[in-house]
């Protein structure tokens, strides 16, 4: 039998006795209450009081059990969030010591930029420097003679002069790109009235060196959204470098169209300079608009430049939303892409 059903069935036999005690009273039968209560109730009572201590045991040995689990549980718990806590602080020291190596790093890097300028600048400025002052000493050591040997003396330290001040301004021009300091004033701008302002900066240059400059320009064209100086100084530094880099050849080609863009949807503005000159090795094509980069055959050859004008031409044109691109053969010449986008509301 069940324990449950046992232990009901001893309470609901004292109760029976209990009535039948309670009915004998009642009757006023004393003794037979007495007997009856000392052979039944006494004895089922016993076995009550014996069912209610091994009710409250298991009820003991249950809550005792309960509480070991909750125990447990809350034990398993701890542990879970201590690990959890653990990993949490793993992964944070992790990227915490993640992002300050890259910022070390970073500065490492920014500061080997900074050597290596500083160094190029220096050997820029040493040779001008370097004529100059030797110049200057045979003229006041007065070991120049004559109005024609002054006259040469002087122009030479004209032209080292020019080239230190075109250095500088390139410095300063790529410096405030690089800083995003130079605020461009973008307007929409006339192809054609870029075009005319390029031409006229370089006129003295093309003229004095014996170039011919033939224009192909579309007619009609749309207009393009820039500023009109940055635009200029950009083409600038492609006609200066096609004189510089022509060889034999006195020819220099500048056209202007509109293309399908193969980077956004619709058409776009480009503008090439071309020349029939020395050309870039392939090997030395992915590094030609890298600041301070000079190709070997013209530092071989001893061509002047100050090697940020393809970097700073680079950097107008992305400014300006737009790209610059060369195409070049080895003793056939070069084509200088600047694709430009075309000016909103037209
Ligand atoms: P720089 O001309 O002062 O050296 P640039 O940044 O203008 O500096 O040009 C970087 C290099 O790219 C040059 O040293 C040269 O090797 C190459 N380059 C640029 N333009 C031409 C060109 N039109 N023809 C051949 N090589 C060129």
């Amino acid at each position: 039998m069940p324990t449950s059903l046992a232990k009901r069935i001893a309470a609901s036999d004292y109760l029976s006795v209990r009535n039948e005690v309670l009915a004998s009273i009642l009757e006023g039968s004393t003794k037979e209450a007495v007997n009856l209560d000392l052979q039944g109730g006494v004895p089922s009572f016993e076995r009550v009081r014996q069912d209610l201590e091994e009710i409250k045991r298991l009820y003991d040995v249950q809550a005792s059990e309960q509480l070991a689990n909750v125990a447990a549980t809350s034990r398993r718990t701890v542990f879970r969030l201590i690990g959890v806590l653990g990993i949490t602080l793993a992964l944070a020291s992790a990227s915490v010591w993640a992002i300050q190596r890259s910022k070390m790093l970073g500065a490492i890097q920014l500061a080997k930029l900074q050597m290596e300028f500083v160094a190029s600048v220096s050997h820029e400025l040493r040779t001008p420097l370097t004529v100059i002052s030797s110049a200057a000493d045979n003229i006041a050591d007065g070991l120049v003679g004559g109005k024609d040997q002054l006259k040469r003396y002087g122009s030479a330290i004209q032209n080292q002069c020019r080239q230190i001040t075109e250095l500088v301004n390139q410095i300063l021009l790529f410096a405030s790109t690089k800083d995003r300091k130079n605020r461009y004033t973008l307007r929409p701008l006339q192809v054609s009235q870029i075009i005319d302002s390029v031409l006229d900066n370089t006129a003295e240059l093309v003229e004095g060196a014996g170039f011919a400059i033939e224009q192909r320009i579309e007619s009609g064209l749309p207009s393009v959204m820039g500023d009109l100086s940055a635009l200029s100084q950009c083409l600038q530094n492609l006609i200066v470098n096609a004189v510089k880099y022509s060889g034999e050849s006195r020819w220099i080609g500048i056209s202007a169209f509109v293309e399908n863009s193969e980077e956004r949807s619709g058409k776009e503005i480009r503008i090439t300079v071309q020349d029939r000159g020395i050309g870039i090795d392939r090997l030395e094509m992915p590094h030609v608009f890298e600041p301070f980069y000079r190709g070997a055959a013209v530092s071989a050859a001893q061509i002047h430049g100050t090697d940020l004008g393809l970097s700073l031409a680079k950097s107008i044109a992305e400014a300006m939303g737009g790209t610059l691109s060369v195409a070049s053969e080895l003793a056939v010449g070069s084509v200088f892409t600047l694709r430009l986008p075309i000016a909103e509301k037209q």
